[in-house]
């Protein structure tokens, strides 16, 4: 018996049984489109299929030349290519899972100058104007897709997923924002809907009946001039009529100004949209956005909100999450903490993509975890992400580990990262890592500072410095004033703070630190004060594109915000989060101040210089330091000394740039090396 019955009953689609409610979405991972990593991929999927996952939805492949992402991105034209396919199929099909192609048309937004759209309408976030395509065209594109699905059957597939969503080619045929034609295939609803569902009834009648078909569905496009809620109903019943099996839901385009999946966004944040839509149709519909967790999922199906539930990022860090949830160790999941770090953003930057909190995504038959065959005694020293990375890997592979922390818990920065609004869920890696050293028996002693002697007394093996960073302390004259305080010592609450706080030194921490300054008592915000501040309305309202005006939440004390250079501020914040960040601050009324040179710090507050000698006084009560860290490797030249085997790695290794993807990775990326030895 499993806590969480519903996850876990199996769904006949009317072609395929999935063996239970948890669909893997369609994640672009960039090894789909070089042919040379078919045999990676294919073992990328079929980890996820061993884990557990009912369904796994491919990255898209364009149905033709005009359709793919990038360049000679992925698409599925010929029989070539899908015999191809049949290595990731049957690894899939092996391990007990059912796989579906998604079929993506990028339209406009591909990052191409020979794409096109329903009208030469060019996407804020590509560079090209696309070409509109001529009635003909559109036709013909029409029949590319149902090629496409016939192929997809051809290399043995289960079905296909159409992606109507995000704002690609079928959703910029639904929307009055992308669509001003006036022929056949635009000008009314009817006419914008036409091209979605002439897909999905030539699918079927080309298919026939054993054959699953899903469409991804757009829910909200959170866009000026999107859809209707009403529209996205008529929709949804027409393609029900048209022979589609299943909808799967999407939510936002991507130059939408509203966040869907970074980890600010309340978990399940959209799934009332879902629930509402599934009440005007017969078929499964799947629930998607922010869902992590099991307790969430079994919910959402519990309260009959949705049939399925749709989850990419988590099945990323943590390829085991159905059977761990199945078998009561849901405590072991390596929950995603929808940072994008390593996912969404290596995406964009055209890198493989993989997992922060799962260094092995992506890498499944390249960095591999292996017992060793001669364990050896390791001693690390710093329980922050590097160390308990290493710590649980060393362990994986049977060697034995003392792990030393001088604080009284896990987690080093990362500890201090989840107290930010917003952050919350980097707690669940630290207690996915606490879980983890309990049943890989790892030796952790907390409140032990580990010592040179020490060390060398223990006799290990191998000593691994994960010793981490200390906040830089910058020479400002008057920086050891009484109000001045680091943002460790702020978020560890060693004191309070007052009204009026300048925060010197604008990276990532700096725009955390904004947010938690200004954020108000419960740092969590609720749902619907979330809606109210990004401006996304109720589903069934009849605003276009369900967004409206953002009401931001007044700012509970005042801040400035500064940096010496005069570039733009947040500039270096991640790819796919940076805008959040910077729109939070902004909405919450936080002072920018850039080009200054920091003069004093004394009882009135703090003195700059502008890049034209202008002196400026900035009254404030407090002043929190942001300005970077230096690393810790107190021990190294020590134990060197003595001839002990020494690793650094994480922040004692290299503090500049240093995030805990690169911390975890190095981690792990040790562990794996050591363990062959
Ligand atoms: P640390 O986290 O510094 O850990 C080192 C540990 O070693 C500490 O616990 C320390 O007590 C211990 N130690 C040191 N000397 C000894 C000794 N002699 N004996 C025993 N123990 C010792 N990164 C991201 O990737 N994404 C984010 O969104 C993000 N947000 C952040 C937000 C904030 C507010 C902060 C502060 C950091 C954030 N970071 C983020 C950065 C991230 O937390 C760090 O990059 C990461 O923690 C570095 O890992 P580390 O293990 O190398 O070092
Ligand atoms: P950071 O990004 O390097 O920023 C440090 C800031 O301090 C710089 O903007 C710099 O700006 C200023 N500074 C540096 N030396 C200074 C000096 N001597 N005097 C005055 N100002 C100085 O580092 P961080 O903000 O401390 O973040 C640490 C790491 O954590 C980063 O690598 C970051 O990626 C990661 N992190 C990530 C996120 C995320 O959301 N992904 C969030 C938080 C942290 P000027 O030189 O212009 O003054
Ligand atoms: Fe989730 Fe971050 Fe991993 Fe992406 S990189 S799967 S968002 S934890």
């Amino acid at each position: 018996m499993t806590a969480f019955p519903n996850l876990f009953t199996p769904l006949d689609t009317g072609s395929v049984t999935l063996r239970n409610r948890i669909v893997m979405g369609s994640m672009h991972t960039g090894l789909e489109d070089r042919a040379w990593h078919t045999r990676r991929l294919a073992e990328y999927y079929a980890t996820r299929a061993r884990g557990g996952a009912g369904l796994i939805i491919t990255g898209g492949h364009s149905p033709n030349r005009q359709g793919p992402l990038l360049p000679f991105g992925a698409q599925l034209v010929n029989r070539a290519q899908a015999r191809r396919h049949r290595i990731i199929t049957r690894a899939v099909h092996r391990a007990g899972a059912a796989i579906a192609l998604q079929i993506l048309h990028a339209g406009r937004y591909a990052y191409v100058p020979w794409s096109v759209s329903a009208s030469r309408i060019k996407a804020p976030i590509d560079p090209f104007t696309p070409r509109a395509l001529s009635g003909p065209n559109v036709d013909s594109t029409v029949d590319d897709y149902v090629h496409c699905a016939e192929l997809a059957r051809y290399a043995g597939y289960d079905g296909v997923e159409i992606m109507g969503g995000e704002g690609y080619l079928v959703n910029q045929f639904l929307a009055p924002r992308t669509n001003h034609r006036t022929d056949e295939w635009g000008g009314t609803p009817r006419n914008r809907r036409r091209f979605a569902v002439e897909i999905a009834r030539r699918t079927r009648a080309a298919l026939g009946p054993d054959f699953l078909i899903v469409f991804r569905l757009s829910m909200a496009d959170l866009v000026e001039d999107g859809q209707t809620w009403d529209e996205i109903v008529v929709l949804a019943r027409e393609l029900e009529e048209a022979g589609v099996s299943m909808l799967n839901t999407d939510i936002g385009w991507h130059e939408s100004r509203v966040p869907t999946i970074v980890t600010s966004v309340p978990r399940a944040a959209f799934v009332e949209f879902t629930a509402e839509l599934k009440s005007h149709v017969g078929i499964p519909v799947c629930a998607s956005n922010r869902i992590n967790v099991p307790d969430t999922a079994e919910a959402i199906l519990t309260r009959g909100d949705a049939d399925l539930v749709s989850m990419a990022r988590p099945l990323l860090a943590d390829p085991d999450w159905p059977v761990k949830a199945r078998s009561d160790r849901a405590d072991e999941i390596n929950t995603c903490i929808a940072c994008n770090q390593a996912c969404l953003d290596h995406a964009f930057a055209n890198k493989t993509v993989s997992c922060l909190v799962n260094p092995r995504a992506g890498h499944e038959t390249r960095l591999e975890l292996l017992p060793t065959r001669r364990a050896r005694g390791v001693a690390v020293v710093g329980a922050g992400p590097a160390g308990l990375s290493a710590a649980v890997g060393l362990a994986e592979c049977g060697h034995g580990v003392d792990l030393f922390e001088a604080a009284d818990r896990i987690g080093g920065q990362f500890d201090l990262a989840r107290r930010i609004p917003g952050k919350e869920e980097f707690a669940q890696t630290l207690r996915y890592f606490t879980r983890r050293i309990d049943t890989l028996g790892v030796h952790l002693h907390l409140g032990t500072r580990a010592t040179v002697d020490g060390l060398i007394d223990g006799g290990y093996d191998d000593v691994v410095l994960a010793t981490g960073v200390r906040p830089r302390a910058p020479e400002i004259p008057g920086v050891d004033h009484p109000s001045v305080l680091t943002y460790a010592d702020l978020l560890r609450q060693a004191r309070p703070v007052g009204d009026r706080v300048a925060v010197i030194g604008a990276g990532g921490i700096g725009f955390d630190v904004c947010e938690y300054l200004t954020v108000a008592g419960s740092p969590t915000l609720h749902l619907r004060e979330w809606k109210r501040e990004w401006g996304v309305t109720d589903p069934r309202s009849d605003v276009r594109g369900a967004v409206t005006a953002v009401a931001p939440i007044p700012a509970a004390r005042q801040v400035v915000l500064l940096q010496r250079k005069s570039s733009r501020f947040g500039a270096g914040l991640g790819r796919t989060t940076g805008w959040v960040h910077r729109a939070a601050v902004a909405a919450r009324g936080v002072e920018q101040i850039g080009g200054v040179r920091y003069e004093c710090i004394d009882d009135r507050g703090l003195t700059v210089v502008h890049t034209d000698g202008r002196r400026q006084l900035i009254e404030v009560d407090d002043i929190v330091l942001c300005t970077g860290q230096e690393s810790v490797r107190d021990l190294e030249t020590g134990l060197r000394d003595a001839g002990v085997g020494v690793h650094v790695i994480g922040g004692a290794d290299v503090a500049a740039e240093l995030d805990a993807k690169r911390a975890i990775r190095q981690g792990t990326r040790l562990a794996a090396a050591l363990g062959r030895r």
